[in-house]
């Protein structure tokens, strides 16, 4: 790590001073349009005397839309009389990703959330990795990443912590996620968690809280109000901010397998066969993809491997082979 070269984003904010700033993580990137250009991320530090640290990101993936519309509301509104610490908001991680309304980078097709732990002198969306990885990160004692499905998935509002082999550090997890109060609250298995800010997180000793609010590559009232509730309510729980946690029910859900995933293995449109929060029988049929190239095909079925309710599903009318078509989640009680 100390052999690395630093880091070519400069903060227009300072870190250690007290009050609101909003400015910018400035990276250099020189192009056809600008020579000496910068991507210029947005980024609000509120801090308050000495104590503990959240950091508070969306748009790691750019067209996932309830935390930006969280995190750019809270950084307008929060008073740093309310807070004691400090709260740092990137609500725009992957701010080119963002900016064109797309899962990764327009610059570099990068996916930020497959680049950690990045490099100082990788590609843009590297250098943004690195950048959370070797200065934000280290500063942080709890990390809030906003996820929803983006256009292609749409999932039942969750917050998520993952299972860790530290038991103490898994416990203040999912603690933070019932403080979140999302209708549901996940225990999330990752299908490819290398490379992930989550990870990253984790491997640091962080207490990491993510979440799934929706999808479809926009947003709803109630999933935005769902996550403006939580994050505050996760800064109060973790006595950054004053006031009690407005705990609302919440069920739990957990993520046993890799039998939670099913996948399209055919080409075509789909049919989906029952809706995000019903339950799921073992072998029951969750969507159909309809061969689109000629009729009197039978359609492909993809079943439940096992039993639970329905927690995501593909949301496009079409579908590739190897698009995830459906998440599955048991019920904890
Ligand atoms: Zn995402």
């Amino acid at each position: 790590m100390s052999s690395l070269r630093p880091s070519p984003i400069t903060p227009t904010v300072d870190f250690d001073r007290d009050g609101v700033q909003h400015g910018f993580l400035r990276l250099p990137y020189s192009r056809d349009d600008s020579a000496w250009g910068s991507v210029m991320i947005p980024i609000c530090v509120i801090r308050n005397g000495n104590g503990p640290s959240a950091l508070l990101t969306g748009g790691n993936h750019g067209d996932e839309y309830e935390g930006p519309l969280a995190l750019y509301d809270l950084a307008r509104t929060l008073d740093p009389r309310q807070v004691s610490g400090t709260v740092i908001i990137v609500p725009a991680m992957n701010y080119p990703a963002f900016r064109a309304g797309t899962r990764t980078s327009p610059i570099d097709k990068g996916n930020l959330n497959r680049s950690f732990p990045g490099r100082p002198d990788g590609t843009v969306t590297e250098k943004i990795a690195d950048y959370f990885q070797r200065e934000l990160l280290p500063r942080t004692d709890i990390a809030l990443d906003f996820h929803s499905g983006g256009r292609t998935l749409d999932f039942v509002p969750f917050c998520a912590a993952h299972i860790r082999p530290d038991k103490a550090l898994e416990a203040k997890g999912f603690a933070a996620v019932e403080a979140f109060s999302a209708p549901w609250s996940m225990k999330m298995l990752e299908i490819d968690a290398v490379g992930m800010f989550d990870t990253a997180a984790e491997e640091m000793g962080k207490l990491f809280i993510t979440t799934e609010l929706g999808g479809g590559g926009t947003s709803r009232a109630e999933t935005v109000r769902i996550a403006r509730r939580g994050v505050l309510n996760v800064l109060r729980h973790a006595g950054i901010v004053t006031g009690a946690v407005e705990m609302q029910p919440t069920r739990w859900l957990d993520m046993p397998s890799g039998d939670c995933f099913s996948f399209a293995e055919d080409d075509g449109m789909i049919e989906t066969m029952i809706d995000l929060g019903e339950p799921v029988e073992e072998g029951q049929v969750l969507a159909r993809i309809h061969s689109i190239g000629r009729t009197g095909t039978a359609p492909q079925e993809i079943r439940a491997r096992m039993s639970g309710l329905l927690a995501a599903r593909h949301f496009p009318g079409l579908v590739k082979a190897g698009d995830c078509t459906a998440v599955v989640a048991v019920l904890v009680d």
